[in-house]
């Protein structure tokens, strides 16, 4: 998709919110809303440490609509059959999954003397846990891979075969060879199926100059919740969400590709115990705006743009209209809330990317386009300590989609 084409895009979803659309079946029509997901998950079949089925039932009680498992180069749709007592952490897994499921659900052998146990493939889980308008299940899988020693990691969702990565020459190559899979399994399926980018930072595997002639690249992890991604940058690397703006600055400058879209998401490995140094559940996220919590919906509309990442700030509106783009916030009682516009400008000098064009206080804020500007988009902080920080010092924020002018 060229950028005009993402403009126009980006200019549906100022209307998705109001439009009322009739459902094929004839039913009353539904507004759009948003639904809350996490596309990055690790269960027993790579190297999380619950069964999938659990961790499914952990997102759904905690009031998530839609929840991805990633595994590693792999999907759960075949036979796995893994050790029942292989350390004390395994023992209780298994223990929480028969308290929860009963022990007609576990499937059990024997095998050498010791105890093996089956794990449910995502089918299996998908009959469990999802319940109509309340919990959806999408495929996925994160293509791991890297160059030399430099590692490189991309989820693609609502895939339904594995990928297995290849190699490139070069981390954007590498990068470009394993977007080009995913687009092709898109194109064969005709389903929507996305890729992102995760975690740059993790092993400083991809800088933004990796990212910025990487054309095939729509997506990246903004925030994702693994205390080893290095969110926040070094002396030498720039943060996460700085490489945003020197990636779309770039591209824009260039009038070359398309603006990378940003997500949250948790990358959860542990779910027995807390802590800052382990990747547990519920710290990122990403709010999705749809009329039905449907498989097709939900994968359409962050095919277009039309939702945000968050790691605990919440919008109840978010508009871009007549060059104006406008959020608004559910406050908490206690907390302040403050919304920082950043953009570049087509004319800006090269240590002016990703500046403060806009700042607002409280629950409302807005920003009106110039035509000056290659791209904006907002940051939502507040004084809301994050209640699973990742790092130390971490408070709760939001971040919305770049807009065009
Ligand atoms: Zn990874
Ligand atoms: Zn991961």
């Amino acid at each position: 998709m060229n950028i005009r084409a993402f403009s126009l895009s980006l200019g549906i979803f100022t209307l998705v919110g109001v439009v009322l659309v009739a459902s094929q079946d004839g039913k009353a029509p539904s507004k759009a809303r948003f639904f809350k997901g996490n596309l990055h998950t690790h269960s027993l079949w790579s190297d999380g440490d619950d069964f999938p089925e659990m961790i499914a039932d952990w997102y759904k009680t905690k009031g998530y609509d839609f929840l991805a498992l990633t595994e590693h180069n792999t999907m759960a749709n075949t036979t796995r059959w893994i050790d029942a007592s292989k350390d004390d952490i395994r023992k209780l897994a298994v223990k929480k999954c028969v308290d929860r499921f009963g022990d007609n659900w576990v499937d059990r052998k024997e095998e050498k003397g010791k105890e093996q146990i089956r794990l449910k493939t995502l089918t299996e889980v998908k009959t469990k846990i999802e319940e109509k308008d309340k919990f959806l299940m999408i495929s996925g899988e994160e293509i791991t891979h890297g160059y030399q020693k430099l590692p490189i990691h991309m989820n693609a969702i609502n895939l339904k075969e594995v990928i297995k990565p290849v190699d490139g020459v070069g981390v954007t190559e590498t990068i470009q060879v394993n977007q080009r899979l995913v687009a092709e399994k898109r194109k064969k399926s005709g389903e929507t199926i996305i890729s992102f980018l995760n975690h740059p930072n993790f092993g400083w595997g991809v800088s933004p100059n990796d990212m910025i002639p990487a054309d095939e690249l729509r997506y990246y992890e903004v925030y994702n919740g693994h205390p080893g991604t290095n969110q926040n940058g070094d002396a030498k690397h720039p943060s996460v969400e700085r490489i945003w703006d020197l990636v779309l600055a770039s591209r824009l400058k260039a009038n070359r590709s398309v603006p990378l879209l940003g997500v949250a998401t948790d990358d959860s490995h542990n779910y027995h115990k807390q802590g800052m140094n382990i990747s547990t559940p519920g710290r990122g996220w990403i709010m999705v705006r749809a009329r039905e919590l449907d498989t097709r919906q939900i994968m359409d509309a962050i095919d277009t743009g039309d939702f945000y990442a968050s790691s605990g700030v919440t919008l109840s509106d978010l508009k871009n209209s007549g060059g104006v783009l406008s959020l608004k916030l559910e406050g908490e009682s206690g907390i302040t809330y403050k919304t920082t516009f950043i953009a570049t400008m087509k004319e800006a000098a090269e240590d002016a990317v990703g500046v403060v064009v806009g700042e607002a206080e409280g629950l409302e804020a807005t920003y009106k386009l110039t035509g000056k500007e290659l791209y904006v988009r907002a940051r939502v902080t507040s004084t809301k300590s994050h209640p699973n920080p990742s790092y130390k010092g971490e408070t709760c924020s939001a971040w919305t989609q770049p807009v065009l002018p």
